[in-house]
Parts: structure tokens; C-alpha cells; sequence
């Protein structure tokens, strides 16, 4: 979709004919509406005229690049000032390009695409940057990109976060035992298993590194969230991966730890991390094959209450 920003109705006509046979358009004929529109319909492109009485187009632009939700969204100046400085005013607010009127069809049609096409190749590659490519699970760096947003957000109502990490147990028996594509194999049907048992849309599953996958559940308390771990060792079991060199089972197990806190403001995303990891560690000495989890909170100070924490609950099943 592309927003089409001028206060004069004949300009929009015009860009309209020239776009409507390959986009959906909507249109704005201010400032303060087209920030309105740009918010709720989220459009792929804007063409922003400079010139309009109350908010101009830099303030529109200007307030657009602040706002995460559109800041993204590639706006395409339209003027008749023609001027060198007016230009280059534009293009320094975040514009990604410039058209000067009266305006030719084809040329904002030829630009239209070509900075749609650019965008699209832009957001493919930054999902590719977070995602991994072995398993399709978002990677490390939007595991912690979004503990860093659900932190801040969660905090301001001190609701629940609890992250579960997981880990293959014995793996390295496993490549031994059947070669590293198989062991390669064995991590992508784990991946799938955990998709299976983390379903909410907020949840965010992740290969953390090698054979160690991470789940970031917010708004999720500690008996929730041991649910869900209960439900990633059924969907584990249930793929019956033959293990022969297991320590713990004919089959392909896994470990877990869990750590929940309320969050509150300025709490380190790593925390969660730290203490389900400590988790993890413990459920591997304990056995393996098994869940633990910790609810931990902080003191005064802001610094983890570690009385809080060595008081987990072991969770151990069969
Ligand atoms: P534990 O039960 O304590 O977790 O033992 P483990 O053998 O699973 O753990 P360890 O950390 O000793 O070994 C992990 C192994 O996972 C070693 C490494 O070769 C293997 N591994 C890590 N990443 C990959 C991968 O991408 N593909 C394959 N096939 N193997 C991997
Ligand atoms: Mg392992
Ligand atoms: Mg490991």
C-alpha cells in the first residue's frame, strides 16, 4: 500500500492514476493525517509533499522516523521547491528520495517500485540476520533483541517473564554414534518439536548455539511456564529419535531449565538467561532428561536476590 500525502486533491489525482493499476492507495490531504494513516494502515511507501499549511511534510517526516512502528517506512519527498536546500533538508530528515513537480507518471511510478522493491530486499535481509539457518528459529540476536523489548515493557506492569533453555542431551554421542548430518537432522526435528509445544504468538523460540535451544515466554508465570516445558519433553519423546550411545535413554532426551521473575524496571535481560542456564546445568548433574526451574527475584538494590533463587523447585519427571 502507498500513502500519498498532499494538501492539493489535483496532485493526488494525478499520482493516483499513475500507481493505482499496481498498488492499493490511501490517501491524506495534511499532516496530522497522514501521521494517523501512516500509524493504522502501515503502508509500504509514503510520497510526502513539503509544502502544506499547519504540520508540513519535514514534521511529518520527522515525527514518522521517531515512531519504531513506521520509522521504517520509505518516504519519498514531493515539492515544486525545486531548491538545492530544500532537497537536501529532505533527504537529511530520512527521506529516501525526491521528486520535484509537476509530476510525471512515469517517473513516480519508475521510483514507487524501485524503493518498494529496495525495501523488500532490505526486510529479507534483516530477517535473515536474525533468524537461523540450520533450523529456521530465530537466532541469538532476536533471542536477546527481544528480551531487551519484553523486559522494558513487561516491567511497566510488573507482569511475569519466564525463559526456558533447553539442551540435547548426550549429543555428542549422538554425531559419534551416527554421523554429524544425522546429528545435524536430530537438531531440526528438536526445532520442530519445540515449535510444537510454544505456541502463543508472543512466545519467541531460538537456537541459542550448537544443540541449545532458548524460549522467551512473557506474560508467562513459573507454573505456566512448566507447563510448556512439560509439553516440550512430551513433543521430544513423541519424535522417538533412537539413541543408542544415551547415558539416560534408548532415545533422543533432552534437558531443561526454567527461570520466571516479575519483572521490574532496569532488570538485566541476562538474568533469565543466567538463571535458567544455572537450571539447565543443574537437571544435567541431576540426571538429564529432566526439568528444573527457579523463581527469582530482586533486592532493594536491584541486584538478583539469590536467596530467591537457591530456594528452586526441582522438577523431575519419570
Ligand atoms: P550433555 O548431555 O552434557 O549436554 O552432553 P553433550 O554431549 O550433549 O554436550 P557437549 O556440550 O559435550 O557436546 C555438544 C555436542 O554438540 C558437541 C558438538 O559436536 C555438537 N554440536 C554442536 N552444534 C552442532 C551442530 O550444529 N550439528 C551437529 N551435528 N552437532 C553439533
Ligand atoms: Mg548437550
Ligand atoms: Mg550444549
Amino acid at each position: 500500500m502507498v500513502l500519498i500525502v498532499d494538501d492539493e486533491v489535483s496532485n493526488i489525482e494525478i499520482m493516483n492514476a499513475a500507481l493505482e493499476d499496481d498498488y492499493e492507495i490511501c490517501f491524506a490531504t495534511s499532516g496530522e493525517e497522514a501521521i494517523a494513516v501512516a500509524q493504522t494502515s502501515l503502508p509500504d511507501l509514503i510520497l510526502l509533499d513539503v509544502l502544506m499549511p499547519g504540520t508540513d511534510g519535514y514534521e511529518v517526516c520527522r515525527r514518522c522516523k521517531a515512531d519504531p512502528l513506521i520509522a521504517d517506512v520509505p518516504i519519498i519527498f514531493t515539492t515544486g521547491l525545486g531548491d538545492e536546500e530544500s532537497e537536501a533538508n529532505g533527504l537529511l530528515l530520512g527521506a529516501i528520495d525526491y521528486i520535484v513537480k509537476p509530476i510525471h507518471p512515469a517517473i513516480v511510478r519508475a521510483r514507487v517500485h524501485n524503493h518498494i522493491e529496495l525495501k523488500r530486499m532490505r526486510d529479507q535481509l534483516a530477517e535473515l540476520a536474525v533468524t537461523d539457518a540450520l533450523t529456521g528459529l530465530s537466532n541469538r540476536r532476536r533471542l536477546e533483541q527481544t528480551l531487551d523489548v519484553e523486559t522494558a515493557r513487561l516491567s511497566r506492569t510488573d507482569d511475569w517473564l519466564s525463559v526456558i533453555m533447553i539442551d540435547i542431551d548426550f549429543f555428542k554421542q549422538f554425531n559419534d554414534a551416527y554421523g554429524h548430518p544425522e546429528g545435524d537432522n536430530c537438531i531440526v526435528m528438536i526445532a520442530a518439536a519445540l515449535q510444537r509445544a510454544v505456541r502463543r504468538a508472543s512466545d519467541l523460540t531460538a537456537r541459542y548455539g550448537g544443540e541449545e535451544f532458548a524460549c522467551v515466554l512473557p506474560a508467562t508465570d513459573h507454573e505456566a511456564a512448566m507447563i510448556v516445558a512439560n509439553s516440550i519433553m512430551e513433543q521430544v519423546r513423541s519424535l522417538g529419535i533412537p539413541h543408542r550411545n544415551s547415558g539416560v535413554s534408548p532415545y533422543v532426551t533432552v534437558s531443561v531449565g526454567i527461570a520466571s521473575a516479575r519483572c521490574r524496571p532496569g532488570m538485566p535481560r541476562d538474568l533469565w538467561v543466567k538463571f535458567a542456564d544455572n537450571q539447565l546445568y543443574l537437571a544435567k548433574v541431576a540426571g538429564r532428561n529432566k526439568i528444573t526451574g527457579t523463581v527469582f527475584g530482586i533486592d532493594e538494590g536491584g541486584a538478583p536476590d539469590h536467596r530467591h533463587g537457591q530456594t528452586h523447585r526441582q522438577h523431575a519427571i519419570r
